[in-house]
């Protein structure tokens, strides 16, 4: 629903892996995001914040996949007050773990305030989004806060309480 409201391209769980490192475990992400990052972002979804299960295979898929990022998105995020401050983010705001190669944090999704392309960015940074509107590191624009973003946090929220839990209200 989250997705959906900031329309971005997503795709269910299109596909399983083996982890070696993990003795072979079988490891199915949640989503693949094809316009995220360089190269496209898995993302798994956990609806409580305090439940990390997962992030040991998201790092591990992403420790065998270079070119690709990943990520564990907590909770849908309250939108009311511009939510999230990035001045006053750790490791459990940001409504996620980064992986790309290493762990990396904290992480928000934004959108360009030119094109509107969502981007799920790093402090959410527009001149990081890959629409290329910015130069990357001169404009130094935080647009978590963009309205568009939390009017879909909003969205996804009301969305999981009619659907119930499945997808944390993400798609
Ligand atoms: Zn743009």
């Amino acid at each position: 629903m989250f997705f959906d409201a900031v329309d971005l391209q997503y795709e269910y769980e299109p596909q399983g892996y083996v982890l070696e490192d993990l003795g072979d475990a079988w490891y199915l992400p949640d989503f693949w995001l094809p316009t995220i990052g360089p190269n496209g972002m898995w993302a798994e979804v956990k609806a409580d914040r305090d439940n990390w299960i997962g992030a040991d295979l998201m790092l591990a898929l992403c420790s065998k996949h270079t070119r690709f990022a990943g990520t564990i998105l907590g909770p849908v995020p309250y939108a009311a007050g511009g939510w999230p401050s990035y001045d006053e983010a750790d490791e459990t705001d940001g409504w996620a773990l980064y992986f790309y190669g290493g762990v990396d944090r904290p992480y928000f999704w934004c959108a360009c305030p030119k094109c509107g392309r969502v981007g799920f960015e790093w402090r959410g940074l527009a001149d990081r989004v890959t629409c290329g509107c910015y130069p990357p590191g001169v404009v130094r624009m935080h647009t978590a806060s963009e309205s568009g973003i939390l009017r879909a946090y909003e969205e996804a929220r009301g969305a999981r309480f009619e659907h119930g839990e499945r997808g944390g209200g993400m798609s």
